[in-house]
């Protein structure tokens, strides 16, 4: 029997999770690449296979319960129980309070506080049953506030209380969970933010980069990296933690 760990990271068709399910399989695990579509996540499954990894899409919504049930069980029967998770999946409905609509606070909560409750729980008993586990929550640096995120903030804020109590629950069953927490990345979705607040993508790239300690523009890459060190073995000790990777300081 393999003794190949199975991975899912969820939003995993482009960004910080086609990135993080890239590198999970280069350290040597099978990944399930899950998107609420699964033909989308065809561009991830193709770059692992295509370096040597094992890869299978699959489509789910985060958000909805049976997706959730229906998704994990599928990747329990074509790669095995999963035991790590990467609860990214994400999206933005940014606007200030007073235009907030409640179904931009609903969409927001629901993707993020939702997805990752109902995908953690969903995959928790495989990892008790195998006594070994690793999650890995998506918080920001929008955590600590930010204009004209009130939803998404609050969700952020929100990944680390569930990260921790997460750490505390299921340590004993050689479970591990933390969060990171990053500031700019160059992906789709702060393209999309450039583009709301009509300032062109490059020059906004520029400036997030000036804002930082490095003077870099964080990339997928450097998410990734974080999660695969709270994946692996050797970060047993490690739990209930949050890590910005913001390229700056961070309190
Ligand atoms: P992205 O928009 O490029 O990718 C997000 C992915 O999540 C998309 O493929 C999307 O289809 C998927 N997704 C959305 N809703 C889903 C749902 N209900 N079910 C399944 N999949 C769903 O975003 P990204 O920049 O790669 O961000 C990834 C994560 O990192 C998010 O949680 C985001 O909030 C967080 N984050 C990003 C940044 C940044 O600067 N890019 C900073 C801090 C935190």
């Amino acid at each position: 029997m393999s003794t190949q760990k199975v991975a899912i990271v969820t939003g995993a068709a482009r960004g910080i999770g086609a990135a993080t399910a890239q590198r999970l399989a280069s350290d040597g695990m099978a990944v399930a690449v899950l998107d609420l579509n699964a033909d989308s996540c065809q561009d991830t499954v193709d770059a692992i296979t295509k370096a040597g990894g094992s890869a299978i899409a699959v489509g789910a919504d985060v958000s909805d319960e049976a997706q959730v049930i229906d998704a994990v069980d599928t990747v329990t029967d074509k790669l095995g129980a999963p035991t790590v998770l990467v609860n990214n999946a994400g999206v933005l409905r940014d606007n200030l309070l007073f235009k907030m609509s409640v179904d931009d606070w609903d969409t927001v909560m629901g993707v993020h506080l939702r997805g990752a409750f109902l995908m953690s729980k969903t995959c928790q008993r495989h990892m008790v049953d195998a006594g070994w586990g690793r999650i890995v929550n998506l918080s920001s640096t929008s955590a600590l506030g930010n204009r004209g995120q009130a939803n998404y903030s609050a969700a952020k804020a929100g990944m680390q209380g569930f990260t921790k109590t997460l750490a505390i629950e299921l340590g004993r069953f050689g479970v591990t969970a933390n969060a990171i927490a990053p500031g700019f990345i160059q992906t789709d979705m702060t393209k999309a933010t450039a583009e709301r607040i009509g300032v062109p993508f490059d020059d906004f790239i520029k400036a997030c980069a000036d804002d930082t300690a490095v003077k870099i523009a964080g990339q997928p890459e450097d998410i990734a990296n974080a999660v695969s060190f709270f994946a692996a073995e050797a970060a047993r000790y490690v739990t209930g933690q949050v890590l910005y990777v913001a390229g700056k300081p961070m309190n």
